[in-house]
């Protein structure tokens, strides 16, 4: 499970810098798409690849947000009280405050693995700030720039040895026959309505996976001789424990289920459209470089005229993931169904193949030579050859020269050739490129 970590300190110190330096994914050309609203409290940090680990921003202390926004913001304070680690951020050319001294006495209480993080380092006698900070007690102190990005890496590495064992690996065993889905979306969509359709479902054989760690919850199906592993979503968490109190919709346990899925079905409300909160759940599905599938929930009770006004609206709102199958369903009625499994066995079935690179560099050769790159001022990129780098997403890797001059463009017809020749759907598809032979 993501091991969460926790950023807090009084406002103006660096927080949302430093939350955004950690953030910041590498593939810009899939992930810097507009109809993506970023949430701008939670994140998750993969700069360390074989160690992700969430991050949330808890803004100021006070906090006034009404609202949605104002219940966001109430979980991320709340988050500091869960966080397998707190990163007490305090500013170098400040010094030690009342304030500060108040933080300090409210984590002291909390009681947190904390870290000291002093920043804007920059132009300032780390000695003499160390020296100041040592009175309140860590027994280590992190400086960093961070508007000049100096000491993030070693910010990362700190954090990361310091999450808990359990927390850094994959804690479920994961059966390669079985397909594991998170079900997610903004409260209300219908997703506990859904996953109690497919558990209430005859023919089904379901189980609870006991959770490992703390909050884990998943349930095993098999519908049809399939076998499915359903990831912790708010459905399973009603049904399991009915007197716990949790808020109806928790990003927290949205980026866990996120993570540990391989197929995410991210559902919406035919009524509604996309919203910011649905384009935020979106967001953080493309961050994680997971399969998709979009489930259009309450088709049921539109007029035709309704029906119509939505499929324009949703065209327009998901034009930007071409690749992502919709599906109408009623999770009311159970109708769709049978439609949402085939998608997500399309997807599954792509993000999960293992190319051979015999037949990528094929499909390269094929592609360059239909259309090779453009000559930008008097230089052509050359693409020498390519091998698959993984899947889910499946990953390619291009080796040639002055690949820094191949133009976003021609990445994405790479992509969408690639698409088609080898049938991908439901999933994002990762070209990196590498210099040199
Ligand atoms: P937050 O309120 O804690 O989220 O703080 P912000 O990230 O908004 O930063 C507050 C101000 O400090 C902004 O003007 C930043 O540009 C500036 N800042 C952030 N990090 C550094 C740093 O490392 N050095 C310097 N000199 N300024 C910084
Ligand atoms: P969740 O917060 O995403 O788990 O949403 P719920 O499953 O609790 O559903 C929210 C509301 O939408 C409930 O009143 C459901 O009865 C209703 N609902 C769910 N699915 C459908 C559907 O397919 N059609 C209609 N008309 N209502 C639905």
């Amino acid at each position: 499970m993501l091991p969460l970590v926790a950023l807090v300190g009084r406002p103006n110190v660096g927080k949302s810098t430093i939350f955004n330096l950690l953030t910041r994914t590498r593939d810009a050309l899939v992930h810097d798409q507009p109809g993506v609203t970023r949430d701008r409290n939670y994140g998750v940090c993969r700069l360390d690849e074989d160690n992700p680990f969430l991050i949330v921003d808890t803004g100021g202390i006070a906090g006034e947000e009404e609202g949605l926004a104002g219940a966001t913001a109430r979980q991320a304070r709340a988050a500091a009280g869960e966080a397998d680690l707190i990163v007490f951020v305090v500013d170098a050319r400040d010094g030690t405050s009342a304030l500060d001294d108040e933080i300090l006495s409210w984590l002291r209480k909390l009681a947190r693995p904390t870290l000291l993080l002093i920043n804007k380092i920059d132009g300032t006698d780390e000695h003499a700030v160390r020296s100041e900070f040592s009175r309140y007690g860590f027994s280590e102190m992190l400086t960093v720039s961070a508007a000049h990005r100096q000491g993030i890496d070693d910010l990362v590495e700190e954090i990361v040895e310091r999450m808990p064992e359990e927390g850094t690996a994959e804690t479920l065993d994961n059966d390669p026959d079985r397909i594991r889905i998170a079900f997610v979306g903004r409260p209300n969509v219908g997703k506990s309505t859904l996953v109690n359709r497919i558990l209430g479902e005859e023919r089904m054989i379901a189980s609870e996976v006991p959770g490992t760690t703390r909050d884990s919850i998943a349930v095993d199906l098999e519908r049809e001789g399939q076998l499915y592993r359903l990831i912790d979503t708010a459905g399973l968490r009603r049904k399991a424990r009915v007197e716990e109190v949790v808020e109806k919709f928790s990003v927290v346990k949205t980026l866990r289920s996120i993570e540990q899925c391989q197929v995410a079905v991210l559902m919406l409300d035919a009524h509604e459209g996309v919203t910011d909160q649905d384009a935020s759940v979106l967001g953080a599905v493309l961050d994680a470089g997971r399969a998709l599938v979009i489930a259009i929930n309450k088709w049921d009770g539109l007029s035709e005229y309704d029906k119509q006004q939505a499929e324009t609206l949703l065209s327009l709102k998901l034009g930007f993931v071409p690749w992502a199958e919709n599906v109408r369903i009623s999770a009311l009625h159970g109708s769709g169904l049978r439609e949402l499994f085939k998608a997500i066995h399309r997807a599954h079935a792509s993000a999960t193949h293992e190319f051979s690179t015999a037949e990528v560099n094929k499909a390269l050769e094929v592609a360059y030579e239909a259309n090779p790159p453009p000559s930008i001022r008097g230089h052509v990129s050359k693409l020498r050859y390519v091998h698959p780098g993984g899947s889910n997403p499946p990953t390619f890797i291009v080796h040639g020269t002055r690949l820094k001059e191949l133009p976003d463009s021609y990445k994405r017809y790479l992509e969408n050739f690639f698409r088609k020749r080898f049938k991908l759907v439901g999933t994002p598809v990762t070209f990196l490129f590498r210099e040199g032979a």
